[in-house]
This record gives C-alpha cells, sequence and structure tokens, in this order.
C-alpha cells in the first residue's frame, strides 16, 4: 500500500502485530517498545521485518526472522472520529424558506 515517495513510517502507526511464523508467537508492540530493536519513530514499515526477531526462536538456537508484520494506522482512528464529527455538525434544513 506505500505510495511511491511517501513510504509509512513508525510515527503513523498506533500499534504492530509480530507474528513468527516458525513458532506461531503473535503478539501486540506498541511503537516505543521497538526502539530496542532499533526502530524509532522514522523507521519505514518496510524496514521492520529486518530488524524485528522473535525472541523465543533466537532463544532455541533458529533465526527467528521468519516473521511478519501489520501495523495499525493511527489514522483509521482519526478518520472515524472525523466523521462522528462531520454527522453531528450537520446541517439542520431550514424549513418555510421561499414562500412569499
Ligand atoms: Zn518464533
Amino acid at each position: 500500500m506505500a505510495l511511491p515517495g511517501k513510504e509509512p513510517v513508525v510515527a503513523q502507526v498506533a500499534s504492530i502485530s509480530v507474528e513468527c511464523a516458525d513458532c506461531g508467537r503473535n503478539r501486540w508492540w506498541r511503537p516505543d517498545q521497538l526502539k530496542r530493536f532499533g526502530v524509532n519513530g522514522n523507521t519505514p514499515l518496510s524496514a521492520l521485518s529486518g530488524r524485528i526477531v522473535c525472541s523465543a526462536c533466537r532463544a532455541d538456537g533458529l533465526p527467528g526472522t521468519t516473521i511478519s508484520i501489520q501495523a495499525a494506522f493511527i489514522d483509521e482512528r482519526q478518520r472515524v472520529r472525523s466523521e462522528a464529527q462531520m454527522l453531528s455538525d450537520r446541517e439542520v434544513p431550514v424549513e418555510g424558506a421561499g414562500r412569499g
């Protein structure tokens, strides 16, 4: 979904799901919990899979790099909120206008 020249970065996501294909573990991380992987707000989402490893697999001596990343964008929450606001601000039709 990345637009050319405007790659989504960690600062745009509310939380990140990391699923390990090797052991099946799945957990959600907040962006600030990813700092220990060298991830900050400017890290492109496409770079996450190269940085995050499954700690459980590492403990077993496996690479732990067969992970899939899913991101929940902050924008989606904002969109829902603005739609709700639009509904409450909807103009009320004026009755009686146009009568002589
Ligand atoms: Zn694993």
